[in-house]
């Protein structure tokens, strides 16, 4: 058994990570197997992320928060959840391969999954022409015409990366005004590579083998045209990653974590969640970092609270050593300042 198992592998993760392992609480770090690093991994330069002026590779700066939570010792393990019981003192983990691992506070940050159009020919013709990664697939469009759906951050973020190998970029949006930042507006606006098909919603995907082109739905007047096209990039949002945890954590209504005010504390003591799983109006990288932050501190100060006992058992020592009690102390001082009244 161990003290704190972190799932997920994302800004929120690898931030949690950093601060647990400096905590010595030694975490485990469920990367996922094929996902780790998260959603930036999928993305190009990373331009809002602070302390990197001339901007990041997003799958740099993911490498770097691994590299930084590894350095103080977070172990990390490249699988998947298969299941979860958070329902007692202990708990539960099982991976993919069948791997069972105990802990006594768990964080959870899943992050989230790209959304789909819903169509029945997108999953058949995903990897043949129909992506949700223009940094993964865009090289195989070179000198091709491609279109991207959605009309927020990703969308024209993609959109524009993918004007480096396709000759034409259509940025199809289901209404006239675009949801994405000021910024990105801008350069997508000037970019003569991209053009905007508004009012339009995808109806079919052609193709039977390969993306041929899409059927498009007029918003307004429901007429309908089509476009031929070699590849079609989905990039709608994305939805919380929380199936493992239904039925066992509060949800709020928009479908995210339900935690206790301004903390990770979910409705469960002992489990914590961090970044996009709890967050239903920011999502940025930042304040998913800055979420884990705040998930590791309140993990130290549960784990803290639990009978020396317990927390020896889970640190695999027979006794409860100097470090337990310190760390026991320093987190009943902490909590001391925080409840003072300010003068
Ligand atoms: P988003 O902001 O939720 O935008 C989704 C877009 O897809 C919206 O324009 C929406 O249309 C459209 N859409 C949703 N469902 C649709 C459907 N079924 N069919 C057609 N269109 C559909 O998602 P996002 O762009 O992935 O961004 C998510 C979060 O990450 C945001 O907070 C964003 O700021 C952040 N982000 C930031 C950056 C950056 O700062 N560089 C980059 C990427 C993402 P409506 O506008 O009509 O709702």
């Amino acid at each position: 058994m161990r003290e704190l198992i972190i799932i997920g592998s994302g800004p929120a993760g690898y931030t949690a990570a950093i601060y647990a392992a400096r905590a010595n609480l030694r975490p485990l770090v469920i990367a996922s197997s094929v996902e780790f690093g998260g959603e930036l991994m999928k993305t190009t330069e990373v331009e809002n992320f602070p302390g990197f002026p001339e901007g990041i590779m997003g799958p740099d700066l993911m490498t770097r928060m691994q590299q930084q939570a590894e350095r103080f010792g977070a172990e990390i393990l490249y699988d998947d959840v298969a299941a979860l019981d958070l329902t007692g003192e202990v708990k539960r983990v099982t991976l993919g391969s069948g791997d069972v691992h105990e802990a006594l506070a768990v964080i959870y940050a899943t992050g989230s999954a790209y959304r789909k159009l819903g169509l029945p020919e997108e999953s058949a013709l995903s990897g043949y022409g129909v992506s949700w990664c223009a940094t993964c697939d865009g090289a195989f469009f070179r000198k091709k015409t491609v279109a991207v759906i959605g009309g927020g951050d990703s969308a024209l973020e993609e959109a524009t990366f993918l004007t480096r190998f396709a000759d034409t970029v259509y940025l199809v949006h289901r209404r006239d005004a675009l949801r994405a930042s000021a910024a990105l507006q801008e350069r997508a606006f000037a970019d003569p590579k991209i053009q905007f098909i508004w009012n339009k919603e995808v109806a079919r995907i052609y193709g039977d083998e390969k993306v041929t082109g899409i059927g498009l739905t007029d918003t307004v007047d429901g007429s309908e045209t089509t476009l031929d096209l070699q590849g079609v990039f989905v990039a709608i949002g994305a939805d919380p990653r929380t199936h493992l945890v239904h039925g066992q954590l509060d949800l709020i209504p928009e479908g995210t974590i339900a935690v206790d005010g301004r903390s990770s504390r979910t409705s469960r003591p002992g489990v914590f969640a961090a970044g996009d799983v709890v967050d239903p109006t920011y999502k940025q990288a930042a304040t998913a970092a800055g979420s884990g932050v705040v998930a590791a501190l309140d993990a130290e100060h549960y784990l803290a609270s639990l009978p020396a006992e317990l927390i020896a058992r889970a640190t695999g020592t027979d006794a409860v050593t100097d470090e337990i009690e310190a760390r026991a102390r320093e987190a009943r001082e902490s909590e001391a300042r925080v409840a003072a009244p300010t003068a």
